[in-house]
């Protein structure tokens, strides 16, 4: 592709989301005064003075070769844990891995992932600034919704990567993480556009990215979802 034509498809995408336009206003072009990545610690250590680096490799060790719900049998090839800068100020968490991100490890690295990352940039940030994992760390067999039991075992281990990154925004993701990390079962369509507490964070629920490449008419939606998140971190600057 030429750097005309990838230039035309960024553009393309932003008119999607429903951007009117570019501005050279250089307020717009700054990140803000304190980076969010490039290792620069914004978070404090956890409470229990554990730094977030190291909590996350030991949180890594404990969960192994992990054999605690029976997705460990179904097919999967690897644990998904989680990926992104521990310091990270968001967040975002998804449901489970699929085929491409149980085959490379990682979480959202297929399509709807690359959705993601056009989504992250668009609030003039970059994947290695944020931090992203699922509720369920094992593909489930033919990307069916996990089960409850297996949500109650694995769930613990996303609740200390919060703890321990202490993002001071989280994404919810699509319905699952969405109902499961708010404990309800309103539909997204009314828990979207409502700022939430979780765990000391603002959480946002808006649209999966797999979903809206099933539906891009709703990416206004997701835009007007990460223009309160940019406004959430800006505030809190
Ligand atoms: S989904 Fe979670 S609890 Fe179940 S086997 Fe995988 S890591 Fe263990």
């Amino acid at each position: 592709m030429s750097n005309n034509d990838a230039i035309r498809e960024h553009l393309k995408y932003f008119r999607d989301l429903g951007v009117q336009g570019v501005t050279t206003d250089p307020v717009w072009r700054e990140r803000g005064p304190r980076p969010l990545s490039g290792g620069e610690a914004s978070s404090p250590p956890a409470a229990d003075g554990t730094d977030a680096t190291d909590g996350l490799v030991q949180v890594r060790a404990r969960i192994g070769d992990c054999t605690r719900c029976k997705l460990h049998a179904l097919g999967r090839q690897q644990i998904v844990f989680g990926v992104g800068n521990p310091h990270a100020d968001l967040m975002f968490v998804g449901e489970a891995p699929g085929s491409d991100e149980d085959r490379q490890g990682v979480p959202f690295v297929g399509r709807a992932g690359q959705l993601l990352t056009k989504i992250i940039e668009a609030i003039k940030l970059s994947r290695d600034d944020v931090y992203i994992a699922n509720v369920i760390k094992c593909r489930p067999p033919g990307n069916r919704n996990p089960e409850p039991d297996e949500v109650e075992t694995c769930e613990p281990f996303l609740a200390e990567q919060i703890d321990l990154v202490r993002p001071r925004v989280i994404v919810a993701l699509g319905t699952f993480a969405a109902h499961t990390l708010l404990r309800t079962e309103t539909p997204i369509s009314r828990l979207r556009g409502v700022v939430h507490e979780y765990r000391g964070a603002k959480l946002i629920p808006t649209f999966h990215p797999a979903y809206l490449l099933r539906s891009p008419t709703r990416k206004r939606d997701v835009w007007e979802d990460m223009k309160t998140v940019r406004a959430l971190l800006d505030a809190a600057q």
